[in-house]
């Protein structure tokens, strides 16, 4: 049980305070339901975090993990600043009101019409990741006129110990500029000279679903060696260094990640270690963190139907949703946790996988889960699907994307309506006569 997760005395799984099997009466399934209260804990946990420590910081919710209009003004409401990595988010966050002047944009492909209405809008910063980029921001900030606030994204060659598919640390990535090559240094020069941009600082990022500590010290003491060099060549000390995001969650009883202070804790240590032994101005510290906010916050209810028992095998059920709401499972063999919602009293008794309705053997959601013997009808709630659940969900065999519900203080909320069979043919639009005639 995380959050407010409770059983009531009807053996029924309650979040927030609401029953999940009402829940499930009043707006169908599949259904993300999102608990505020562990949302709002996450957030203060992390600025409670920095609170010990003699340094500047800002917190900043990626929101690539859940950007929703509600869920970028619950991030509002407790000041963090946002990042973005497409004009799709940055519209988003934009329209829910967040201030611009909080906004950072990422992205290692940033079209020039985005880099134009993040401009327009005013962002506080963009973290930008190679030189094609610098170059068009600089010609895009000239023409507006204005300043704009950089950090560079540094890729420093450290490898956090995760899931390969989803580590953006090394030097072989697609993302930043290495740091072992000197191209960090020809950035900074370019980036220094250029009179429309003001060098805020650097950036890392060195994966996600990351455990412990050592790999955001290690990249953290390589950038801080650089930072005496810069001093050197260019007499520029960064203002800013964002550590990155990627804190990791408890999806499984096999997970076990460090607490966040504690992964935290000593990457300031070491920063303000570091800068007082070399009398450096102690920069300002960012972090980003997007799966550690709403990860284990959210969870998808489905419904039970079909099942099929392979004798000496094992047992399939169906789901009715899948790789459509949660692509986790078959693009990274993510693994969760689930129970069955309307029976969540009862013992396991059997092992079964649960299977997606998708036309793809691929879309499994979870191998050889433990449950009560499960019954078409049932409510099967599957955990932790608040981060790249919803963000990652998509329309393949034609199947809308789940209502979103926050629940809060016994009370549900509807933040995204469900994705109609009107809404899926929205865009589409007829055959062209012409086209007609000759067939
Ligand atoms: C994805 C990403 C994050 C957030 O990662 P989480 O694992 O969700 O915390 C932060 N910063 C950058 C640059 C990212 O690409």
């Amino acid at each position: 049980m995380r959050g407010t997760q409770t059983i009531n005395e009807k053996g029924h799984l309650v979040i927030g305070g609401v029953d999940t099997t009402q829940l499930v009466e009043k707006y169908g399934t599949p259904l993300y339901v999102y608990d505020v209260d562990l949302i709002n804990q996450n957030i203060q946990r992390f600025k409670e975090a920095f609170e010990p420590y003699a340094v500047n910081w800002q917190i900043a919710y990626a929101s690539k993990a859940f950007s929703t209009l509600a869920m970028i003004q619950l991030v509002k409401e407790h000041e963090l600043s946002l990042d973005v990595v497409s004009g799709g988010e940055l519209y988003t966050a934009l329209k829910a009101g967040f201030p611009a002047s909080r906004i950072h944009f990422h992205g290692n492909n940033k079209s020039v019409e985005e880099i134009q209405m993040a401009i327009r809008a005013g962002i506080g910063a963009f973290v930008v990741d190679n030189f094609y980029e610098l170059a068009m921001l600089e010609e895009e900030a000239q023409k507006e006129e204005i300043v704009v606030n950089v950090l560079l994204r540094l890729t420093p060659g450290v490898e956090a110990h995760t899931h390969a598919y989803v580590t953006t640390g090394q030097e072989d990535s697609k993302f930043g500029f290495t740091l072992s090559n000197g191209d960090v240094e020809k950035a900074i020069q370019l980036a220094l000279n250029a009179p429309h941009i003001h060098l805020l600082g650097v950036h890392s990022h060195i994966g996600s679903q990351i455990f412990d500590a050592e790999g955001f010290v290690l990249a953290t003491t390589r950038i801080l060696a650089r930072f005496l060099d810069w001093k050197d060549t260019f007499g520029y000390t960064p203002k800013v260094l964002n550590v990155g995001g990627g804190f990791g969650i408890k999806y499984t009883e096999e997970d076990d990640p460090l607490p966040l202070e504690s992964q935290l804790r000593p990457v300031l240590e070491t920063i303000l270690a570091f800068c007082q032994e070399h009398s450096l101005q102690t920069p300002e510290v960012w972090i980003e963190p997007g799966r550690s906010i709403v990860g284990e916050a959210g969870t998808t209810l489905y419904k039970l139907g079909s099942s099929k028992t392979i004798p000496g095998v094992r047992k399939y059920v169906s789901v009715d949703g899948g790789m459509t709401d949660n692509i986790r499972p078959s693009l990274y063999g993510a693994k969760y946790e689930a129970v069955i919602a309307n029976r969540a009293d009862e013992p396991n008794v059997e092992t079964v996988s649960v299977a997606g309705k998708c036309c793809e053997s691929g879309d499994m959601l979870i191998w050889d889960l433990p449950l009560p013997t499960p019954a078409a009808g049932d409510v099967l709630a599957v955990f932790c699907t608040g981060a790249y659940g919803y963000s990652m969900a998509n329309n393949y065999n034609r199947i809308g994307r789940p209502a979103v519900i926050f629940v809060e203080n016994e009370k549900d909320y509807l933040v995204v309506e469900r994705e109609t069979y009107e809404d899926l043919i929205k865009k589409d639009l007829l055959m062209p006569e012409m086209v007609k005639q000759r067939s």
